[in-house]
């Protein structure tokens, strides 16, 4: 299946996460609605589909974020609501 792979992440990109706590998570207090962090390993990168996605949270980590498994770059390219990526400062669309 041919399948534009720009929105997934590379290492070094910038992830802005819109926190969901209000949409069926909870724990993320005081949270005030994003959340950024770097790409620091990808598992798989050969395999777009099943890929993993590790990111350091400096400043508010997700309380969902399982630094174990990291999130889906899957979930990163398609949930354009919730993720933005960014590259070298330019926001990848
Ligand atoms: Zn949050």
């Amino acid at each position: 299946m041919k399948h534009n792979s720009v929105r997934h992440p590379r290492l070094g990109d910038v992830i802005v996460q819109t926190c969901v706590a209000g949409r069926g998570h909870s724990g993320c207090a005081q949270c005030d609605g994003k959340h950024v962090g770097t790409v620091i390993k990808i598992d798989d990168p050969d395999a777009l589909a099943h890929r993993l996605v590790y990111i350091h949270w400096p400043a508010k980590k997700p309380t969902w974020y399982d630094s174990e498994k990291g999130y889906a770059s899957l979930n990163i390219h398609n949930l354009r609501d919730e993720f933005q990526v960014f590259r070298k400062g330019t926001e990848i669309r």
